[in-house]
């Protein structure tokens, strides 16, 4: 089932830490079963993907954010070839070294931290798994396969990429140096996760009523799929109807997107003809969108920077997160002991705090920050 250009298991780089196989999973679904079973994962599902996760319980959460970058990428694997389980496993990772209140938490914590290292959330991610889950008795983290850390690492500064370099010559961070592309598998995951949140965030921005059907005939994209579900199905321009008609045109606009990646990957494969992993890597982006599809999602994603991630109600949480954030850092930066025992007794603090921090879930940052301020932020 695999194609030559997959990832195959039994060509692994393999763990930092060697282990003896499992008898019965070969080492990317463990890699997934490691990652389902760790605190880190469990945490999403009270984490901002958009929504703070009080807002709503129809919104999602970055767990089912995950979720769906899952079964995307999974799809689209198995029409390509491509190893599923490796795409799982990156799928529900890719997340996890992010911070409560979504991007505004990062970009507080990343402040915080400007003097320090930074923090961004896909080296986090990468943190998280590597080092941060205590659950063996032998190394730290979940000592996972280099194919799947490779994929959790979609991004990373160069002085970061360096940083790792040095610490695992010709490792994860090597091709930000040399300028290759990930497996086939990361770069598929990458795209299942932009591909989802688009579509998500238009479905909650809607529900939740920040949004609106009339604004999104801005959006050429939706406009074209709402197009043709109104002339298959003309009775779901009721207005009692418009939560199908979203989903019909939101389910349409999601499918060609996938099409789209799946023949424009295919070609490009049949194109460059890479006769193994390695040379995927080495051969550019092949997984990707056509032009004219890399635009129109181009417009979508700009129109939801402006209307939905942007809008008032969503800036205000977002300063208030902000806030929480940052008085957090400072307030156990003063008082480490206030940390849980394993980050107090850490030699490194502001990293010890930025991890403590990244590690929370929404709820249990705003507590935290009433307990050490006396100030109630959110209800
Ligand atoms: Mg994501």
């Amino acid at each position: 089932m695999l194609e030559v250009y997959a990832c195959h298991p039994e060509n692994s780089r393999g763990r930092r830490h060697a282990e003896a196989p499992a008898p019965t999973r070969n080492d990317f679904q463990r890699d997934r079963d490691r990652i389902v079973h760790s605190t880190a994962f469990r945490r999403l599902v009270y984490k901002t993907q958009v929504f703070l996760n009080h807002e709503g319980d129809l919104f999602r959460t970055r767990l089912t954010h995950s979720l769906e970058v899952a079964q995307l990428a999974r799809s689209i694997a198995r029409s390509l070839g491509l190893n599923e389980d490796l795409v799982e496993a990156v799928a529900l990772a890719h997340d996890l070294g992010h911070t409560p209140f979504g991007h505004a938490g990062q970009d507080a914590l990343n402040e915080c931290m400007k003097e320090l290292g930074g923090f961004e959330h896909n080296l986090q991610s990468l943190r998280v798994v590597d080092q941060l889950e205590e659950r063996y008795p032998n190394f730290d983290g979940l000592n996972l396969t280099f194919e799947t850390r490779e994929g959790i690492l979609k991004h990373c500064a160069q002085r970061n990429a360096l940083i790792i370099e040095a610490q695992e010559p010709g490792g994860v961070a090597n091709r930000f140096l040399n300028g290759t592309q990930p497996s086939l598998e990361a770069q598929l995951c990458n795209l299942a996760d932009a591909i989802a949140y688009n579509a998500h965030d238009i479905d909650d921005g809607v529900r939740s009523g920040l949004l609106t059907l009339a604004q999104l005939e801005e959006v050429p994209l939706f406009v074209h799929y709402k197009s043709i579900t109104l002339s298959l199905h003309p009775a779901l321009s009721e207005a009692s109807k418009s939560r199908r008609l979203l989903y019909e045109t939101i389910r349409r606009m999601l499918s060609d997107q996938v099409y789209d990646v799946i023949d424009v990957t295919r070609s490009n494969l049949n194109q460059h003809r890479p006769r193994s992993a390695d040379e995927a890597r080495k051969a550019g982006a092949l997984v990707a969108f056509s032009n004219a599809m890399a635009a129109s999602v181009q417009e979508m994603k700009s129109f939801l920077f402006k209307h939905l991630y942007r809008h008032p109600q969503v800036m205000e949480t977002t300063d208030n997160a902000q806030t929480v954030v940052r008085e957090l850092f400072h307030a156990y930066l003063a008082r480490p002991q206030e940390m849980s025992s394993d980050f107090a007794a850490r030699e490194e603090t502001p990293r010890a705090v930025a991890d403590y921090i990244a590690g929370m879930t929404d709820r249990y940052a705003a507590r935290e920050h009433e307990r050490l301020t006396g100030r109630r932020l959110f209800a």
